[in-house]
């Protein structure tokens, strides 16, 4: 069983700052991702609003996925090694974290950071489970493609949606965004570019109720044909108003769920997310937490690379304090 300094659970942004930082910090860190590195920041369009990422010349801003790759060379560069496998379980005895991994194998560490961060949250309407991968997406730019030219509806509001509802629209003139409030939650730039785009029409005040197929059977695999839309009030609420509109894709990006399941016993807020101090740290003492899993105001790339930064620091003293305190020094 190999014992590291430091683990890092999952390599979005924060979990590859935190890499970067402890590794250079001369920390033995070993990073564990399920999927592969850059978590939510590989689905981002242009990453443009990432402090100095603005391209060399005429070039475009990084995209996500090259800001990941990025991120992830850094980390290896100052010595965080990586494993591909998902964690499955974490326990906790004696100043001492037990990682279960998905081959069976162990990994331990008298030190944590969580940065597993957040998956898409679903609509939960008829149709969505049974049309998903065939016209229902939650990745733009990873099925974005299959829809050229069509019409495309995207349900939400935040940053995702107007994010990807802008790389849609240079794929098809016929994307529609759907939200339920009278007002976009989006940072106020995106906001406004995205009502301001030609090829997307806002429609305040609607919700997907349901994602229907093609009527008549037909023979194969049925596709997305049309959505129940349903006009909501001003609380959000559906008012039973309902109407029929073709439709060939629908992008969902509906909010997130932390991941936190590997943590039952840390202090977290109501909906979910760990409550840490200002140093990262959570309720279990040697577990951080950073990025999108972590309470916080403001979910962003910047913002969850910066905690991963916070981390690794704050984790790096918590080591020097355990082994002066009688911890066995490797
Ligand atoms: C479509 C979209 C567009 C966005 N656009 C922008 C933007 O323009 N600008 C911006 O700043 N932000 C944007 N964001 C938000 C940004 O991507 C996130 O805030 C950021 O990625 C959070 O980083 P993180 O490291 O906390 O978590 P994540 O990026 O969610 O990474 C967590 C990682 O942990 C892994 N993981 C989870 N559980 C386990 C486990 N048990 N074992 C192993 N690995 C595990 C996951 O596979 C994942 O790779 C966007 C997000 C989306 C979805």
């Amino acid at each position: 069983m190999s014992t590291f300094d430091l683990i890092i659970i999952g390599a979005g942004p924060a979990g590859l700052t935190a890499a970067q930082y402890g590794a250079r910090a001369n920390l033995k860190v070993l990073v564990i991702e399920q999927l592969a590195p850059g978590g939510q920041a590989l689905l981002i369009d242009v990453l443009e609003n990432y402090p100095g990422n603005v391209g060399v010349g005429d070039a475009p801003p990084k995209t996500g996925f090259e800001f990941s790759q990025d991120l992830h060379k850094q980390a290896e560069s100052f010595g965080a090694e990586f494993l591909t496998e998902s964690v499955l379980s974490l326990t906790h005895e004696k100043d001492l974290f037990t990682l279960t991994l998905g081959n069976d194998e162990k990994r331990t560490a008298p030190a944590v950071i969580l940065a597993t961060g957040a998956q898409h949250r679903t609509l939960d309407v008829p149709g969505e489970a049974e049309f998903s991968g065939r016209g229902v997406s939650y990745c733009a730019t990873c099925d974005g493609p299959f829809f050229r030219n069509k019409k495309i509806f995207v349900a939400g509001g935040g940053d995702a949606a107007c994010d990807e509802a802008q790389y849609l629209s240079r794929l098809s003139s016929q994307v529609v965004l759907v939200h339920r409030r009278s007002r976009l939650r989006a940072q106020k730039a995106l906001a406004e570019r995205t009502l301001n785009n030609p090829n997307i029409e806002v429609r305040f005040n609607t919700r997907i109720r349901e994602i229907r197929g093609p009527q008549a059977a037909i023979a194969g695999p049925q596709k997305v044909a049309s959505v129940i839309l349903e006009r909501t009030g001003d609380d959000g609420k559906g008012t039973g108003e309902t109407y029929e509109d073709a439709a060939d894709a629908v992008f969902i990006f509906a909010g997130t769920i932390p991941q936190t399941s590997l943590v039952p016993d840390a202090k977290k807020d109501e909906s979910g997310y760990i409550i840490t101090d200002q140093r990262m740290a959570s309720s279990v003492p040697g577990l951080f937490a950073a990025g999108d899993v972590r309470a916080s105001p403001f979910r962003q790339v910047v913002v969850a690379a910066a905690e991963g930064a916070i981390a690794a620091h704050c984790a790096a003293e918590y080591l020097d304090s355990i082994r002066n305190s009688g911890y066995p020094a490797r």
